[in-house]
């Protein structure tokens, strides 16, 4: 099996400027002049490049080993979906990369990011679920008794949570706390434009046989025209919750294409390995890999009807 792209590559004519988990940002390094032959003028304030490699993360740790294919996935699920949701203004520029880079980068407007995940749930499960559990809400909103794993909620809430710094948690936060962080017009457009990105792709994912459970998006600001614009990567396996909806049942695990599987092999006895030490998790077997490599390109291949 191949090792996939887990360090940045160098990739000429830009200059890297982060590192986040999974991907690498670069901005162009010299200012090209527009010469006439189409080409979108490229400058550092305005450009930016974003590569997805193919490390994983689980836990808030990045992992040791690569998914092969992984960059190239969400960087396609990611452009496909941005097709779909042709009512929100997204970032993407263009996506005529460099060939070190080819198939998982795309050249994106450089925004100034709002510091909050907008999160959109249709689903309990997860950290939705275990506030749930202690307390009847999610996110401070309150939910009808006797809800279990999985269960679909009658209107999908947003349950914003705050960016954190490296190797933090995020935290979830309530939307009044939102209106402190970026204003009460910012926060209602983020609130609303979520719930509308979910609402179509929940929609999108159905007609295909899937249940899209949750999502997170990123929204940042184009400081040169002032619009509130989808960025990042948007309804992968990374950043979402799919499962398989002919195998829903709330009360069970769900069957899933997303990175469920790698967190469920690291906590197993299997992995060795205890979540609560400050122990870094170990590298992943191969046959843990595979899958996981398969469920990412099925949920591409599901969704778009194109074969990866
Ligand atoms: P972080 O490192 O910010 O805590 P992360 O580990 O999830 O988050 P990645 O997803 O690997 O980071 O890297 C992507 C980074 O690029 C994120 O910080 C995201 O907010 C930022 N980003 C995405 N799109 C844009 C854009 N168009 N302009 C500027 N920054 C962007
Ligand atoms: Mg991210």
């Amino acid at each position: 099996m191949s090792t996939g792209l887990a360090e940045a590559p160098e990739v000429p004519g830009w200059t890297r400027v982060y590192s986040g988990k999974v991907r690498e940002l670069y901005v162009p390094t010299v200012p090209e002049d527009g010469d006439g032959d189409g080409d979108p003028q490229l400058t550092p304030e305005r450009h930016v490049l974003v590569v997805a490699t193919d490390r994983i993360s689980a836990y808030d740790h990045v992992l040791a080993t690569p998914i092969p294919d992984k960059g190239r996935v969400l960087t396609q699920l990611s452009l496909w979906w941005f097709e779909q949701l042709d009512d929100v203004e997204n970032h993407v520029v263009s996506t005529e990369v460099p060939d070190e880079v080819a198939g998982r980068a795309m050249i994106c407007r450089n925004l100034t990011m709002f510091p909050i995940e907008c999160i959109a749930r249709g689903y309990l499960t997860g950290t939705g679920l275990a506030e749930y559990r202690r307390s009847g809400t999610v996110c401070g909103l309150p939910l009808p008794a006797g809800l279990t794993d999985g269960s679909r909620l009658e209107t999908p809430l947003y349950t914003p949570s705050a960016k954190a710094e490296v190797g933090e948690h995020d935290e979830n936060i309530t939307f009044e706390q939102t209106v402190d962080l970026v204003g009460p017009d910012v926060a209602d457009r983020l609130r609303e434009l979520t719930l509308r990105v979910y609402g179509r792709a929940e929609r999108i994912a159905r007609e295909r046989g899937i249940i899209l459970a949750d999502t997170k998006v990123e929204f940042g600001l184009d400081v040169h025209d002032g619009t509130i614009t989808l960025a990042d990567e948007v309804l992968t396996p990374d950043s979402s919750r799919f499962w398989d909806a002919s195998g829903w049942e709330p009360g069970l695990a769900q069957p899933s294409f997303d990175k469920q599987f790698v967190r469920d092999w690291l906590t197993s006895p299997a992995s060795g390995w205890d979540r609560a030490s400050d122990a870094p998790p170990p590298p992943l077997p191969d046959d843990v890999v595979a899958a996981t490599r398969d469920r990412y390109v099925e949920a591409y291949e599901r969704l778009t009807g194109r074969s990866f």
